[in-house]
This record gives structure tokens, C-alpha cells and sequence, in this order.
């Protein structure tokens, strides 16, 4: 559709313009997290240390520069454009490597249910993409789960794809921010949570495996996320 080559037009725009910007970022950032380290140490030696607005004024230098750095952080993933499209990704081994990263996040909190294909799916395409395509889109489904509840992970073969879906009975999606999900920088987590980046990033990935990524969602009922991936690759 035409929003969906919008879509991708600026994610192939970004993807150039935010190799430079997080270089030029990192430059100034780095000048910016050596003085505050400077700082905080010629501070502990004086009695200025204990002072409560002093504290307060390091915090926020503290909290801005870490959230640059998250930021810059989000911004290389876009552009390491040189990755090799042909590795042998056993899809339920990712899946499981990506659960097993998050395991602080879901502790006893969230009941995991995995329906896995029978047989192992193994596509050719770029391992470090998929995981941290699988890594957000299970993280986004804990942090839409205030309390406890429960993800699914379902995959499958189907005809010329292969199709894995991550369904949580967490806060959803209104109809009016879904189309925004994979925009650059959309979020509705609080401050210094989201960076917006996860879902835009993920997007990409799966477009460079030739996949597609789409989202269902109902609020306060739930969301569903499905990957498609070519099966099998060319
Ligand atoms: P971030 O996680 O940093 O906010 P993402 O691009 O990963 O960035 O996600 C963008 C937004 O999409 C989130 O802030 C959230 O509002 C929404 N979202 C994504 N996945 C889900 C989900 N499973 N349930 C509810 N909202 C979601």
C-alpha cells in the first residue's frame, strides 16, 4: 500500500541520516559524560557533595546524558547495513535465546505458552536482527502487562511462509495509535522507558529478511503481533 512504501521510504532515508547523526551525537555526548564523571568526583572531595539542589542538578545531567546515549544506542541499529542475509537462523532457538534475556522481565510475573511447530524452523537470514526483533516485540508484550498475564508464542509453516505470532493479554493498542506502532520515535511509555525505536528498527529487519510485520490489537484486551518470513529461503 502507499503507506506502506511511505513507511519504507523513510526507514531506507533514516537509516542513512542516523549513521551520521549518532556519530555527531557520540562526539559531544562522550565530552559531556567525562565532564559529569570529572565533576562528581571533584565534588565528593569537597563538602558541596551533600548539598540537596547540587544532588538534584547531577541527577538530571545524569538522566538527560543516559537517555542520549540510549537514543544513539537505537540509532546505530539502523545503520549496520553490511550484515549477511544468509545464516542459518533456527528460529525456535532464537526465540528461546530471546526469552531466556528477558528473564528478569517476566520472573513469575508472565506465564509463557510456546505452541511451536513440531519441527524446527530453520530460515537463512541474519541472526542478530531476528533476536533483537523477537527480544522487543516479547518486551513490549511484558511491558504491556501491568500486573501478571500471559504470552503466547505460536509458529508455524504455512504454504511459502513461515509465521510466528506473539499474542499478551496486556493494555493494548487504541485504533488511533496503531498505525503509529513502527513510526520512528512513537511511544507511549514514560519517560526514559521507550525510546520509540524498537518496533521502527524491528520493522526494518524483517523487511530486509523479505518478511512482514503486523500488529492486532484491542485495548485493554490484548495485542497480537505476527511475523511472516519466506520459508524456504531463496
Ligand atoms: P518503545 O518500546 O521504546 O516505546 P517500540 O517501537 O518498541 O518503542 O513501541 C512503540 C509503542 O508501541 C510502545 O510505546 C507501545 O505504546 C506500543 N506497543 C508496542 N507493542 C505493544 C504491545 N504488545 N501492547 C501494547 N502496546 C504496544
Amino acid at each position: 500500500t502507499q503507506a506502506q512504501l511511505i513507511q519504507s521510504e523513510k526507514m531506507a532515508s533514516l537509516g542513512i541520516l542516523t549513521a551520521g547523526v549518532a556519530h555527531e551525537i557520540n562526539n559531544p555526548l562522550n565530552f559531556i559524560m567525562g565532564g559529569y564523571r570529572g565533576l562528581e568526583i571533584y565534588l565528593n572531595n569537597t563538602e558541596l557533595h551533600t548539598d540537596p539542589d547540587l544532588k538534584k542538578l547531577m541527577g538530571s545531567i545524569k538522566i538527560g546524558a543516559d537517555r542520549a546515549i540510549k537514543i544513539v544506542k537505537g540509532l546505530n541499529q539502523f545503520s549496520r547495513s553490511k550484515e549477511s542475509f544468509d545464516e542459518k537462523c533456527d528460529l525456535h532457538a532464537i526465540l528461546e535465546n530471546s526469552l531466556t534475556l528477558l528473564t528478569n522481565e517476566l520472573k513469575d510475573r508472565v506465564e509463557i505458552e510456546r505452541n511451536f511447530n513440531e519441527q524446527p524452523l530453520i530460515i537463512l537470514g541474519n541472526i542478530g536482527n531476528l533476536h533483537q526483533v523477537f527480544i522487543n516485540i516479547i518486551h513490549n508484550a511484558s511491558d504491556a502487562i501491568a500486573d501478571t498475564g500471559k504470552i503466547i508464542l505460536n509458529t508455524r509453516q504455512e504454504a511459502d511462509q513461515v509465521i510466528i505470532e506473539c499474542i499478551d493479554n496486556g493494555d493494548g493498542v487504541s485504533e488511533e495509535d496503531l498505525p503509529q506502532l513502527t513510526v520512528p520515535f512513537f511511544t507511549t511509555k514514560e519517560q526514559g522507558k521507550g525510546t520509540g525505536l524498537g518496533l521502527s528498527i524491528s520493522y526494518g529487519f524483517i523487511q530486509k529478511h523479505n518478511g512482514t510485520l503486523a500488529f492486532e490489537s484491542k485495548l485493554h484486551e490484548g495485542t497480537k503481533v505476527t511475523i511472516t518470513l519466506p520459508y524456504p529461503s531463496k
